[in-house]
Formats: structure tokens, sequence, C-alpha cells
């Protein structure tokens, strides 16, 4: 017999609770996360650019039947079509059995993360040292990024248009690569330095070689040596770096962290951890009722800009193409769309506790994050889901059971940011934000709950049902 008094019962009725997956989930539950985690492993691996994660995403859509699409071919229920924007983003759908005039269920994501781009020339010496000169990319804390090893990815359009595909520092026995720091011995003035301005962005220049080319007359001949080794492995020359998409980015690989493993480590959670759930929730969604589409975009990290960014009418003229053929206009479709833009948010970190409010931050374990506006300083910038929308997101991922969480970034006047939601916005969609809390998120090594992945990946089958 239960002797719960007046005041417990009402606060079971009354007061909402907030549960951690650890504690409530069975164990069978909890190895469900974990397996569906060593996917994304595998996955994040090789997906550390947004070239990179469109290669792999591709595997998988030809894995379960996906095809290229034809602008000009009327789809069917249940047929499955991708279509590649420049090598850098992608769309793909299945066809659902409702008209498309109803809307689509979209699920956006970005597959950008920041980084440290090559300048259009790069390549020079100094002290008898070949370096890279680079720009970064995105929202980084330069400190981070000094003293580690990191990979070079990309692409190098040589003259006359042959392009050259470039990875080095993923494979055991390839070379790395890495920003040199000062030593604690010489750092006095340094450190003086506040942290923002500890390392700057002149200062992130890549150490590439240091053996000079044997020659007596040459000049720079570290540089010349390192050119050759270029023009011999890729056949390029200096000018090609000006027609080149290179990127450095860390050359960890996704780890298990803590002894219980129950985190990942790795480059690129942000956004690729949400890039992967929705693209397993949508290929394991044969046959919707809705159609759904789900985007994987590039350039958030930049602010959604540029043709491959969600700024880009691409996504949009995807879903036109899809509808046009039934005389439906991609308008009708957009504005009856119901879109989950699918991003990371910030966890609640201990050690940094007074940037977060408490009620309303996120915490890893308790399941995917929803956030219903972002933006900073009084919501400037952001979408705010309705209520209705809220609403609606809540209902369906109750129905199935996924353990999901609400969050804010941060403390109100702490700072604040956005997503790729305001872009789908623009269309008159209903949008909101949901994925995986983050731990240091826009480090070289971010760490994710393997309960909120797998979370994160159950809450948008909810949705594409
Ligand atoms: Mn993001
Ligand atoms: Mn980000």
């Amino acid at each position: 017999m239960d002797n719960k008094t007046q005041g417990q019962l009402l606060e079971e009725q009354l007061l909402m609770k907030k549960q951690n997956g650890a504690e409530i989930l069975s164990d069978e539950e909890i190895a469900k996360a974990d397996a569906f985690c060593e996917g994304y492993k595998k996955f994040l691996k090789y997906a550390k650019t947004e070239r990179g994660a469109v290669t792999e995403t591709v595997k998988i859509l030809k894995q379960h039947g996906y095809e290229e699409l034809d602008p000009d071919k009327k789809y069917e229920a249940g047929d499955k079509v991708y279509q590649i924007n420049r090598g850098k983003a992608i769309c793909f759908a299945t066809i659902g059995t409702r008209p498309i005039k109803e809307g689509v269920r979209m699920v956006a994501s970005h597959i950008d993360s920041p980084r440290l781009d090559l300048k259009p020339n790069p390549l020079y010496e100094e002290a008898e040292m070949a370096l890279f000169k680079t720009h970064y990319y995105g929202g980084i804390r330069k400190y981070q990024w000094t003293a580690i090893p990191l990979a070079l990815h990309g692409i190098v359009v040589k003259k006359g248009g042959e392009v050259v595909d470039v990875s080095i520092g993923e494979e055991p026995g390839e070379p790395i690569f890495v920003i040199t720091d000062l030593l604690p011995h010489l750092s006095q003035n340094q450190n003086q330095r506040t942290l923002a301005d500890g390392i700057r962005g002149e200062e992130l220049n890549i150490l590439i070689g240091s053996r000079a080319f044997k020659d007596d007359k040459a000049s720079s001949k570290v540089k010349l040596a390192i050119a050759k080794i270029l023009f011999d492995k890729y056949g390029m020359v200096e000018s090609d770096f000006q027609a080149a998409d290179l990127q450095y980015v860390p050359a960890f690989e996704p780890a298990d962290v803590g002894f219980d493993r129950s985190m990942i480590g790795a480059y690129g959670h942000d956004d690729k951890v949400c890039a992967y759930t929705s693209l397993m929730a949508a290929v394991e969604a044969p046959n919707p009722e809705y159609t759904h589409v789900t985007v994987l975009a590039d350039k958030e990290e930049v602010g959604s800009p540029g043709a491959t960014g969600m700024g880009s009418s691409y996504f949009v003229n995807f879903v036109s193409d899809l509808a046009k053929p039934y005389g439906v206009d991609g308008y009708t479709v957009m504005s009856n769309t119901k879109c989950l833009s699918a991003d990371v948010n910030a966890a609640f970190d201990p050690t940094f506790a007074d940037v977060y409010e408490r009620n309303n931050s996120c915490y890893i374990n308790y399941g995917a994050v929803v956030t219903k506006y972002t933006g900073a300083r009084g919501k400037n910038g952001c979408n705010d889901s309705t209520a209705e929308f809220m609403g609606f997101v809540r209902d369906c991922f109750d129905a199935e059971g996924v353990l999901w969480q609400t969050g804010e970034l941060g403390k109100v006047d702490q700072g604040g940011g956005g997503t790729v939601a305001v872009e789908v916005s623009k269309h008159n969609a209903d949008v909101v934000d949901i994925g995986v809390p983050v731990l240091s998120m826009h480090a070289p090594f971010e760490v994710v709950s393997k309960i909120d992945t797998y979370m994160t990946y159950r809450a948008f089958k909810a949705f594409l049902k």
C-alpha cells in the first residue's frame, strides 16, 4: 500500500520531472544506444569536412536504394532520391503517400565544422622551415588549435580543370601537421595577453616541412622541396593553391570517453552528430505518410551564406522539383512544411557553471535537446518556434517514448548563437531546433553522450513516422 502524502501526489500530478537516461532507460535500450554510436564513430572518422560528409552520406544512401534526382521525373510514394550541391551539401527525400501539397517533413542539419582553411597564397619559408598561412573558418577559440595533430583535407583544381583530392593525416603511417606554440619558459609576454588574444589569427601557421632542396643557387629551398613533393604527389604547382578548398582539421579519431564509455569525444560533432542521426532515421523510414526531406547543409558556421548554405534556394528548389510534376508550387509545399532544424546545443558544464542558467540548460544523458529559440541580446536573430509547433513536437516525441529536454544557450546576457532554423523559417515553414547536447562545443575535440545521440536519432524517427 502506497503511503504517499497529498503533497507527493500533487508533485507527481503537477510538476515536471527531468529524467537522466542512464537511470531510467533499460539496460537493453542503453545497449542499443551504444551499438548505434559505433556506426556514428565510423561515419565521423571520414566525415570531418562537408565534402567528406557528402561522400559518406551518398555511400549510405546508395546502400538504401536512393537514386540521383531527375528533375523532370514524376516520383511516386516509396521512391527515394538525392541531389548533391557542389560536393558540399546534399538533399534527399523519400516520397510519402500523402499529396506533396500537404507539405513535407524536413530535417535540416549542417555538415561544416569550425576549422582552419588555407589562404589562397599559403606556402612560405621562414628560418628554414616551410609553413602554411591559414584563415580560420567559423567560431574557434584560437588557443585550442596549437600543438595538436592536424590533418589536411580538400581538393585542388589544376589549370585546365582537373580536380585532385587531398587527404593527409587520417590513416596510420601518414604524416600529420601542427601549429607550434611558445614554451612556458618564454611565454611571459604572451601570458599577459587576454585568452581571446592568446593566439592570434596570423599566428595559426602550420608547420609543413624543414628539409632544404639540395642546390647551391636556388633560394627558399625548404619551400622548394615542399613544392616538389606536392608536384610529385598531386601534379600541382604553387599557383594551384589559388583554386583550392584546403582545410586543416584535428587528426584525432572519434573515441569513447570515460571509464564507463558513456560519451564520445571527436572533432566535428557540431553538427555531424545531427547529420548522421537524421540520415539514419530517414533511411530507416522507407514508407512515410508525408514525404520526408533531409538537408545536410554547408556554411552554417559562417552564417549560412553561399550557394551551398541554407541561405541559398537549393533546398527549396529540390522540394519544388518533387512538387512540379503534380502542378504544385514549391512555396505551397514549404508553407505546409514542418521542419526540425537539427543542431547541437551547449550542455551544462559544472566546471563553468556560472555561464549557464540551471533551470533552462540542457544536460548530458537527459536526451535530445529542443531549443525553442536561439539568438543573442533579447532573442535577436532568432526563429522562436510557435507554441503550437512546440506542442506538436512534444506530442510526437512523447508518443514514441523519446527522452528529450529543453535547453537555452547559456544565461540570457552571456552570449548566444544561431542555427539554420531562421533560414528555413524564411520559407514560411514551421521549424524548431533540436539536437544533441555538446561539451566543449567548437573545440578540436568535442564531447557528446551516447544516450543523447541515440535519443536524437529516435526523435527524428518519431518525427518522420
Ligand atoms: Mn551547429
Ligand atoms: Mn557550431
